[in-house]
């Protein structure tokens, strides 16, 4: 048991036997290898379900503004940013929050291991290695081998808000900001077009990177709307795209690049590099990351008399 992981129990109990919270959201051992899920801790003995390592991938500020009464959140970077976000649009009320913050080193991302193995039957994780034995073979790898894209450029490994902070800091990504979506724009446009039609064609609509999303919380969702119906429950590639689009701009200057919806497709669609380019433009022509401060009013929630209007002007 690491220390960490000690604390955060510790923390959770106290605040739980001292009545300040009525529950703790945090990680605990998932029922598949390398696979923590997200609990919720109501009573002091409970605590003990707690865990804390490089499986613990979701992003906990999805649940939230579902959860009742007073509550304990455990959260990394990107949660918390998350949390900035939700709050700035009145979705969580900072009074009833307590936030566990905890610097990350990054998730797995377990279809990177999965492509070499197999699906996972059992996986260890010893000083940074990761033994896996899979169903087409057994392997070991190193963290920096499997850490999930997201994490590799991450910017934000340490919490943004938080009430106490437990465990040590992590330095920040020195990596080149958004080489990924300048090498995308890079490309030819029939280049883009051909490796988006590919990814929007492997959708399958299941909706499991919008159920993944803290940022997606609309009661009803324009792709569940009846009048006007904006898709049939059909799947094809046209429809798959107006989805992802819609989206997109849904999350533009909102989406905290987490990575939970990425990590939640069955089908390894590259989500994220649509985001990533919303978030470089929304960047560069606001000056505004998401949830990196409470006092920074979200780029889309505010109007300015600079802000670029190109796309109102016909030269
Ligand atoms: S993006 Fe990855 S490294 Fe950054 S806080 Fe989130 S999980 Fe941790
Ligand atoms: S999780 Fe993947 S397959 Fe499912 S709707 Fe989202 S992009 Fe499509
Ligand atoms: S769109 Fe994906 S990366 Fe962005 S906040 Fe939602 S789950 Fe996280």
């Amino acid at each position: 048991m690491n220390d960490l992981i000690n604390n955060i129990r510790e923390t959770a109990r106290q605040l739980l036997t001292d009545g300040k919270v009525d529950v703790v959201i945090g990680y605990e051992k998932g029922s598949l290898p390398l696979k923590a899920t997200p609990c919720f801790v109501r009573t002091p003995q409970d605590v003990e379900r707690l865990i804390w390592d490089a499986t613990c991938e979701n992003n906990l500020a999805t649940y939230v503004a579902q959860t009742a009464g007073k509550k304990a959140i455990v959260a990394k970077g990107c949660d918390s940013r998350a949390l900035v976000v939700l709050m700035q649009e009145n979705q969580v009320v900072r009074d009833d929050l307590y936030i566990i913050g905890v610097s990350c080193q990054g998730v797995i991302n377990k279809k990177i291991i999965e492509i070499q193995t197999g699906e996972i039957i059992e996986a260890t994780i010893t000083d940074g290695k990761i033994s896996v034995k899979g169903m087409e073979g057994s392997k070991e790898f190193s963290f920096a081998e499997v850490k999930d894209a997201t994490c590799q450029t991450c910017r934000y490994p340490n919490p943004v808000i938080e009430d106490i902070h437990l465990g040590g800091t992590v330095n920040v990504s020195q990596s080149t900001p958004f080489a990924d979506v300048i090498e995308m724009e890079n490309k030819s446009d029939s280049e883009r077009q051909a490796y988006f039609n590919e990814q929007m064609s492997k959708c399958i609509r299941c909706y499991a990177c919008r159920n993944a999303c803290p940022m997606c919380y609309c009661p009803e969702c324009f792709v569940d709307c009846n009048s006007p119906k904006w898709l049939t429950g059909g799947v094809d590639r046209s429809e798959n795209l107006m989805f992802q689009a819609g989206r997109v701009l849904h999350l533009a200057g909102r989406c905290v690049d987490c990575g939970a919806c990425t990590r939640a497709c069955p089908q390894g669609v590259d989500i994220r590099a649509m985001n990533r380019k919303s978030a470089k433009d929304v960047l560069v022509m606001y000056n505004h990351e998401a949830g990196i401060s409470e006092d920074i009013q979200p780029a889309l929630n505010v109007y300015s008399a600079d802000d670029p209007e190109a796309f109102l002007v016909k030269e």
